[in-house]
């Protein structure tokens, strides 16, 4: 299998997700419901499975947007500290996500720009 280059960054795509179906602070969501997700978009390499992905939901948490409440085994159950709202990057052109209060920076890793 070749290397698979998603249309729009992963994390992109979980934070879209997050934005559209779980951006309640008082709802949790897990790695899994956003997988399913991403998986039926399509824009993923598909032999990935979640544990592709614990990185980008670490990254997730170390960004200070969400906090891991539980696990169990490969799934990880998240809340969102603050509600997320819905940006435009004017350096890579693309729709991003951001907390409210989180730092003003480009969560798109190939263009990282002050927003
Ligand atoms: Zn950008």
């Amino acid at each position: 299998m070749g290397d698979f280059i998603p249309t729009v960054p992963i994390e992109l795509q979980i934070r879209k997700i997050i934005f559209e179906k779980f951006n309640n602070v008082d709802s949790k969501f897990s790695n899994d419901d956003v997988f399913e997700i991403i998986k039926k978009n399509g824009d993923i390499n598909p032999s990935w499975i979640i544990d592709d992905l614990e990185s980008f939901f670490n990254e997730l948490c170390a960004s200070g947007l969400a906090r891991n409440i539980a696990q169990n085994f490969t799934t990880i159950w998240m809340k969102l500290f603050e509600p997320i709202e819905k940006l435009r990057c004017n350096s890579c052109n693309l729709e991003i996500y951001l907390g409210t209060t989180e730092d003003r920076v480009c969560p798109n890793p190939s263009c990282k720009s002050s927003i």
